[in-house]
């Protein structure tokens, strides 16, 4: 049984939609103060509304310092502190090298690495002051692990996070923060469904449980890494994909199961 995290507050960054949306209504049900936070207040609303009466909404671009800090203000202002910052908004645009131009890997970098960055920098006077803190950034497979045509950008945008993290939860760990990430395989999202059915059935196909993954698998992983059990877990990372990483070659699908 974990500690319960009732009363505490968490900041979830792209949590209008899809993942970020999933870890907010899980930290919700946990009964934590959740800051929903997303570009576009309504909805952002929208999501504060279904988790209830401790949820309110904040908008906020990641890849902005002022609006960053105005996020961490806001949650201190309205919940008296931030124990758990979930580093979650992020874009996923495609472009191949042959097409992509300095403005669409700025704008990648922009929103992921460094939004990352700024919101990790926000909430540090707050955690620090407390001498305690838990960052829980989603990262991916893609770019630490895999690659995908279109995405050399957003797999440099993803393993840099955790190079990021690597150097933050050392410099963090005298003040009792930990940084930790969540790589996510293919996960069932509006983004996600932007890329199209040809693109779902395809990836559904070539992952050992044979299905996408909800964003409330996603949720779990970020749950535990915000937990008071996971104290002494910093600049680690949990793959939850299903086991998409794992097959050497197509022919190990063929060959699983009996
Ligand atoms: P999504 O459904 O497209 O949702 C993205 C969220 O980020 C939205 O709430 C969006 O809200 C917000 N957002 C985008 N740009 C922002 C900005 N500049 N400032 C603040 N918020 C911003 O995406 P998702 O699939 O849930 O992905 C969420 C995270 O998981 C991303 O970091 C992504 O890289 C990672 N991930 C996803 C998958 C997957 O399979 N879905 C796999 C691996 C990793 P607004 O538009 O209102 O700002």
């Amino acid at each position: 049984m974990f500690t319960s995290l009732a009363g505490k507050t968490v900041i979830v960054t792209g949590a209008s939609k899809g993942i970020g949306r999933g870890i907010a209504r899980r930290f919700g049900l946990a009964e934590l103060n959740v800051l929903v936070v997303s570009r576009h207040i309504n909805e952002a609303k929208k999501v504060a509304d279904e988790i209830g009466r401790n949820a309110s909404a904040f908008a906020a671009d990641v890849s902005e310092a002022d609006s960053c800090k105005a996020m961490a203000d806001a949650a201190l202002e309205r919940y008296g502190g931030i124990d758990i910052l979930c580093a979650n908004a992020g874009i996923f645009p495609a472009a191949k090298l042959s097409t992509m131009t300095a403005a669409d890997f700025d704008q990648v970098i922009g929103v992921n690495l460094k939004g990352t960055f700024l919101s990790v920098s926000a909430v540090l006077p707050a955690m620090k002051a407390k001498k305690k803190g838990r960052i829980v950034i989603t990262s991916s497979i893609t770019g630490p692990i895999t690659g995908y045509p279109g995405w050399s950008h957003y797999g440099a945008s993803k393993a840099g996070q955790l190079g990021f993290m690597r150097t933050a939860a050392v410099e963090l760990a005298p003040f009792n923060i930990t940084v930790n990430a969540v790589m996510p395989g293919n996960i069932f999202t509006e983004g996600l469904e932007g890329l199209g059915q040809d693109y779902l059935t395809s990836m559904a196909a070539c992952i050992p449980m044979k299905r996408l993954g909800t964003v409330e698998d996603i949720a779990n992983a970020a749950l535990y890494f915000a937990s008071e059990e996971a104290a002494y877990v910093t600049g680690q990372t949990i793959v939850v994909d299903g086991g998409q990483v794992l097959p050497e070659s197509p022919a190990a699908l063929e060959q699983m199961g009996d």
